[in-house]
């Protein structure tokens, strides 16, 4: 269920703040031979090693998919998963250390694969493990971009499915353990609503779904084992629409601008210091008194939040142009051209850090708590958090017939 979709032929550029560096069509089977010798011109061997890089990594990583089938499931320990996975070298060892290794230059490695690094991960090829590169790199080789897709019904589909009561807009801000009439250890799970105030209600056995914090989510118990903060790192992500193609006079060029656009080695000063891609993600046609109008929808992913005045230079100051409303569905598109709206979401826990690191934190926190988002210590992503939750569901299923025996 991966989201990164392989678009069937993806333009990308390179930008330093000045010029272009480089224009190159992914994924590489669909590469021309002008490109690949222009590649091979500036990168020299680099190109045909980086597309080799990934290939044992990814081998090993695409076994998360038939784990919840091997015999060991369920796991005790991300340990346990990860030398199952024999990943156990790819995450101790630097994304640096991986390249240097494999014979990739530092100039391919600043041109290609750190914009990369940069809009996948938010983070720097410097501070990831080889597990978090060689995904970097294969999602580059394959071309693999956010192209939207139609996740959203699969996940909703799913909760219908499990029968599951979910609280919505509901806030779990602590948990502690008190003794029952019956004489057992409950969990006390204490949450905040903005209609209903607090509330607390009594469970006995709680999985954190998500990443822990201590600062919003306090957890008074005596554990077998402490749950572990990971670190995270923001992002914003604006989306916005308009009728007219992106000005290529930003970027100094008369040339049309492609899908994708990589800034790279951006000065402070620079009005793209700090964004980390931006890429025009399909067309949206909306019929308006009989007559269909088709937009344009972009997409900036930026460590800053982006302001109207940027988003207008990117029409060369058009009044009517970025055109957009954003209630979480494209599909209410509105009349708007007059309004120069753009909607900004920050994600601030958006990705793990992704270091080198021999030791994870624990799943099992004790008989009765379990944590699914430490798995986000390996690597975030959809698949991950899909086993994550099957596995820890599976360790607290297990617990449950065994008291029950
Ligand atoms: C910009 C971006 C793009 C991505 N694109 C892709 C992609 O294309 N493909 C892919 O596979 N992965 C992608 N990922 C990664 C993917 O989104 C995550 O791996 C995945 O969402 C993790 O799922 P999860 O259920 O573990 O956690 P989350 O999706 O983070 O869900 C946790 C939920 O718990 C809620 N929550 C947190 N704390 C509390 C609390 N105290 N009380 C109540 N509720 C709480 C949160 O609001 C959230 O709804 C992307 C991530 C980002 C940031």
């Amino acid at each position: 269920m991966y989201l990164f979709l392989p678009l069937r032929c993806l333009r990308t550029l390179r930008f330093d703040g000045n010029s272009f560096l480089f224009d190159a069509t992914r994924p590489s089977s669909v590469t021309p031979w002008s490109s690949w010798l222009g590649q091979i011109y500036r990168y020299g061997s680099s190109v045909w090693r980086s597309v080799t890089l990934p290939v044992g990594t990814m081998g090993k990583e695409s076994n998360l998919r038939k784990l919840s089938r091997s015999s060991a499931f369920p796991f005790q320990s991300i340990e346990e998963v990860v030398v199952t996975l024999d990943l156990t070298d790819e995450l101790s060892m630097s994304g640096d250390e991986r390249l240097r290794e494999n014979g990739i230059s530092e100039k391919y490695e600043t041109e290609m694969l750190a914009p990369e690094t940069r809009r996948r991960l938010s983070q720097e090829i410097a501070e990831i493990n080889d597990l978090a590169l060689s995904t970097a790199v294969y999602d580059l080789d394959q071309g693999t971009s956010q192209a939207g897709g139609h996740v959203l019904p699969v996940l909703e589909d799913m909760v219908v499915d499990s029968g599951a009561y979910i609280n919505l807009g509901t806030e779990v801000v602590g948990l502690h353990q008190e003794l029952v009439p019956s004489g057992k250890l409950e969990w006390i799970v204490r949450s905040h609503n903005e209609i209903r105030g607090t509330e607390y209600l009594a469970f006995q056995k709680v999985i954190l779904a998500a990443p822990w914090y201590p600062a919003t989510l306090e957890v008074h118990a005596e554990l077998e084992q402490q749950p572990q903060e990971l670190e995270y790192r923001q992002r914003h992500v604006t989306f916005f629409t308009s009728q007219l193609a992106l000005s290529s006079d930003l970027f100094g060029s008369e040339d049309k601008l492609p899908n994708q656009i990589l800034p790279t080695m951006i000065a402070e000063s620079d009005k793209l210091h700090g964004i980390h891609e931006i890429a025009f993600v399909r067309e949206l046609t909306r019929v308006i008194d009989g007559k269909a109008i088709t937009d344009h929808l972009y997409r900036i992913l930026s460590v800053h939040e982006i302001d109207d005045e940027f988003l207008s230079s990117l029409f060369n100051n058009d009044q009517d142009n970025p055109s957009w409303v954003y209630k979480g569905s494209v599909s209410i598109l509105e009349s708007l051209n007059k309004l120069l709206v753009n909607s900004c979401l920050q994600v601030r826990h958006a990705y793990p850090l992704l270091y080198p690191r021999t030791l994870f934190p624990p799943m099992a926190l004790s008989d009765s708590l379990w944590h699914a988002g430490a798995l986000e210590a390996v690597a975030s992503s959809l698949d991950m958090s899909l086993f994550a939750g099957a596995n820890v569901g599976a360790l607290a299923f297990a617990q449950i017939k065994k008291e029950q025996a």
